[in-house]
């Protein structure tokens, strides 16, 4: 098993906000970062990068390297199973919770998790998120933040 976490700031220009693979028109501004900032796809690639000994987001995708600069999350995860597939593992799921005040995950549930298991070829993934109840740099609104998990199956 794996885990991954990811933290981005809210930008203080007007950007597009992408979070677990879905934009969120309405949202306010969107995340900064190198790629579109998605934090739940970001720790779902760490997680299954840990969970198969790959690395991480850091080594695999640099972010001295232009080819990932503004990369989408969901194509980062996408490359990211390809690489767990070609080492041999099997995605057995993933679990990622999104910490933080926007956007209410609960109302397009089931459409991100479609989005995310899509990428991962149809392993599930699951998305749940919480709030620090107006603790700390989510809580203050600040920015979002994502932990996962990721259980693989060892090459036979
Ligand atoms: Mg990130």
């Amino acid at each position: 098993m794996g885990v991954g976490t990811d933290v981005h700031p809210f930008s203080s220009e007007p950007r597009p906000l992408w979070v677990a693979g879905l934009e969120w028109p309405g949202e306010g501004h969107g995340l900064a970062g190198h790629s579109d900032g998605d934090v739940a796809a970001h720790a779902a690639c760490d997680a299954l990068l840990s969970a198969c000994g790959l690395g991480d987001l850091g080594a695999v995708f640099g972010t001295a390297d232009p080819r990932w600069s503004g990369a989408a999350g969901v194509d980062l995860l996408r490359e990211v199973a390809r690489r767990v597939d070609e080492a041999g593992w099997t995605i057995g799921n993933v679990a990622i919770q999104v910490i933080g005040n926007r956007p209410k995950i609960g109302k397009r549930r089931a459409e991100a998790e479609k989005t995310l298991t899509e990428a991962l070829s149809g392993a599930p993934v699951t998305v749940s998120a919480t709030t620090t109840d107006g603790l700390g740099l989510t809580g203050r609104g600040e920015g979002l933040a994502a932990i996962a998990n990721a259980i693989v199956l060892p090459p036979a």
